[in-house]
């Protein structure tokens, strides 16, 4: 039976990693090449940990469901890595991160992770750089940092906008070399569809070949998913568009505990949704906060003539605009971590100053910090600085070298040059801090079964603040996982290869097949789309950004009530055995109906705010979240006994003995 058993070495916190790596019964080099592991999910977290795996010395095989490992989400993220490497000076430390990350998650992570996340993250930018990923350089050639929202410190590595993408053809790269020495064999367009159980020990997995349609049984000594977040439950997301919750779902209902499904991290700075038929939202990078000012008018006269078009956003003097960040968080001001903002942001439309036409819309603004670069790069070249036209340039510059491919894409998506008007930004749903619920050795409650990356919980609490989840889903991969598990499999040097022809491979493979044959056969009459449009909203409005007990238990129904309507009418075309992404898309859809249900379960069950869950029933006077220590300070990890309505809560109590639970204040 699964336990809650967290399995943190004992001693001081600085020891425990250490400690651990010490004494693990690790597994013998050259027995290693007896024992297979499948990983499923090629991302920062799972190429990362499929490569390492690799070169330790086990057979791995890898699974994606991209055409190829760099199409994976991952690829997505722009503003940067953290890591405590004090190259500022500004006073670093791991400590210091530990204690950021978690105060920045609200006093809802495990201590001992966190701590070991701080540790490793130094030498994950000494693995990139060594592997030759580009880090932006300062003038001297020095790796260079930027700061992200929560901390008061600069140690956010970055590589552009597109730092995800470095960091992923990185691993990418070191993976394809144990390709070549056939370390790893790698499967993409494959998807995991189940996971196998023998003897209550996950040792396999069922999986579609994406182009043939053919299903296929692996097995292994283990099985590791990296397999990313489940923001995409909202339908509209900064999510990539194939992000989902199926592999995780799938092992939640084989017994691995699902931990904090509500914890959702809403990003403030997205471009506003457009209209009803938008399928995606996109990000604009939190590094935006480093140099742009978030402002909305001081006067509702000056907003609606904005809306009608009467007034531009530089018409308005600088004494009728409202800093709203600055003046209510001085001490952090524009850099509040993500939750702080969002709220922040909802507050001021919800009173009704929001700039767009639906009034969904906030300034994102870079006036001034052109000016201030502009006046610095003229000081330095000796020119005049009271040349606005030359400044002008000058800044423009500095900030085109800075956000250019940012700019660029805002651009292209909302046809206004940032450079000469303010962005416009609406919080969008955008990570998922809940997963499945992992110990130490990030192994889920189902033995010899792992998750690691966005895909587990472990790390950020309540809110993960920024350039947190590359350096936790590299932490997970590259330094955390290949070891920790070998003292799982230890044990296993003498079992053999696990054969495919067993009672379980054929329940958990017939499973699969009348699924999919039940969707090719229903002939209903509504898409998958709108059913899965019709959930997000459902999301959106009761379980978003502010909750409350009564849109918790109508989401409750309703999700329940849409998820019938699912099964009786979805109408999926083509058939079983081709290629058939509406198919694939079903059966990630039917996934969300039944974690969309738990999610709002969980989120009802914890009537308390924190990071970005926001209770209305618990808050301040000033409006500011009000947590509920003495009542939940714990992980809430659920078990599947059936359907979710009918899921079983399992408390991880949260012990802080090297930070005091403090109420968090950015002020
Ligand atoms: C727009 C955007 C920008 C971001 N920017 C930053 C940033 O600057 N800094 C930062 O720290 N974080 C950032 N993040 C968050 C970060 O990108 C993600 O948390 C992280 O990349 C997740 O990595 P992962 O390896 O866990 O999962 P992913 O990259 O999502 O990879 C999941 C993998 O699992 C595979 N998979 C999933 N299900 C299955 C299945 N059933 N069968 C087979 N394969 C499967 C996929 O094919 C894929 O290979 C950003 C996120 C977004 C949306």
């Amino acid at each position: 039976m699964a336990t809650l058993d967290s399995k943190i070495p004992a001693g001081p916190l600085a020891d425990k990693w250490t400690n651990y790596k010490n004494n693990i019964n690790l597994v013998n080099p050259a027995n290693k090449r007896l024992i297979d592991v499948i990983v499923v999910g090629t991302g920062l977290a799972g190429g990362s940990a499929a490569a390492t795996l690799a070169e330790l010395g086990y057979n791995v095989k890898a699974f994606c469901f991209q055409d190829s490992p760099r199409r994976a989400h991952s690829i997505a993220a722009q503003g940067g890595i953290n890591a405590a490497k004090n190259y500022q000076g500004d006073g670093d430390s791991t400590f210091r991160l530990f204690y950021d990350t978690v105060k920045g998650g609200d006093y809802r992570s495990r201590e001992a992770n966190v701590y070991r996340l701080a540790e490793v993250s130094a030498n994950i930018i000494d693995q990139c750089v060594a592997q030759g990923v580009p880090f932006a350089r300062d003038y001297g050639g020095l790796l260079d940092n930027r700061s992200f929202g929560g901390v008061l410190v600069s140690r956010t590595f970055y590589a552009k906008g597109q730092t995800g993408q470095q960091l992923l053809l990185g691993a990418y790269s070191v993976m394809n070399r144990q390709i070549g020495r056939g370390k790893i064999k790698m499967y993409n367009r494959h998807e995991m569809m189940d996971v196998v159980v023998v003897d209550g020990k996950a040792r396999g997995i069922i999986a579609r070949n994406l182009v043939t349609g053919e299903i296929e049984r692996h097995s292994a000594h283990a099985v590791v998913l990296g397999t990313g977040g489940y923001g995409n439950v909202f339908f509209l997301s900064t999510n990539a568009m194939g992000s989902n919750v199926s592999a995780a779902w799938k092992a939640h209902k084989r017994g691995a505990y699902f931990a904090n499904p509500c914890f959702t991290q809403i990003h403030p700075t997205c471009i506003p949704v457009s209209g009803e038929l938008q399928a995606k939202l996109t990000l604009m990078s939190e590094s935006l906060r480093n140099d742009g000012r978030i402002w909305v008018p001081k006067k509702l006269e000056d907003v609606e003539a904005i809306r009608a078009g009467k007034l531009k956003p530089t018409q308005i003097k600088e004494e009728d605009r409202d800093y709203y960040l600055e003046r209510r968080y001085p001490a952090f001001g524009n850099l509040v971590p993500r939750d702080v903002a969002s709220r922040a942001a909802k507050e001021r439309c919800d009173a009704g100053y929001g700039v767009n036409a639906t009034g969904e819309a906030v300034y994102l603004d870079f006036a001034s910090a052109v000016t201030r670069y502009g006046k610095e790069a003229a000081h330095v070249r000796g020119l005049n600085e009271n040349d606005n036209t030359l400044v002008q340039k000058l800044g423009r510059e500095i900030i085109a070298n800075k956000y250019g491919n940012l700019f660029q894409m805002y651009e292209k998506i909302v046809d206004e040059n940032p450079y000469e008007t303010p962005m416009m930004i609406y919080p969008a749903v955008h990570y998922t801090m809940g997963g499945l619920w992992v110990d130490y050795n990030l192994m889920t409650t189902v033995p010899g079964l792992y998750a690691i990356g966005e895909a587990n919980f472990s790390d950020h609490g309540a809110n993960r603040l920024g350039a947190s989840a590359l350096m936790q889903g590299l932490a997970d991969g590259y330094f955390v996982l290949p070891y920790t598990i070998g003292d799982y499999l230890a044990s296993d040097i003498r079992t053999g290869a696990i054969p495919t022809n067993t009672p379980e491979f054929d329940a958990a493979e017939k499973e699969v097949t009348e699924r999919l044959n039940f969707f090719v056969n229903n002939n209903g009459t509504h898409s998958v789309d709108y059913f899965h449009r019709r959930l997000g909203k459902i999301m959106w409005d009761k379980c978003g950004m502010a909750r409350n007990t009564d849109g918790l238990k109508s989401a409750i129904a309703e999700i329940k009530a849409l998820r019938e309507e699912f099964w009786k009418d979805l109408k999926v075309p083509g058939s079983a055995d081709e290629y058939n992404e509406e198919l694939a898309k079903a059966g990630r859809v039917a996934d969300f109906l039944e974690l969309g249900e738990l999610f709002a379960k969980d989120a009802l069950e914890r009537n308390e705010s924190c990071g970005g869950h926001f209770r209305e029933e618990s808050q301040t006077s000033e409006g500011e979240a009000a947590r509920d220590d003495a009542n939940y300070t714990y992980v809430s990890a659920w078990e599947y006994t059936g359907l979710p309505s009918e899921a079983n809560l399992h408390k991880e109590e949260l012990v802080y003995e090297n930070i005091e639970l403090k109420t968090r204040s950015y002020k």
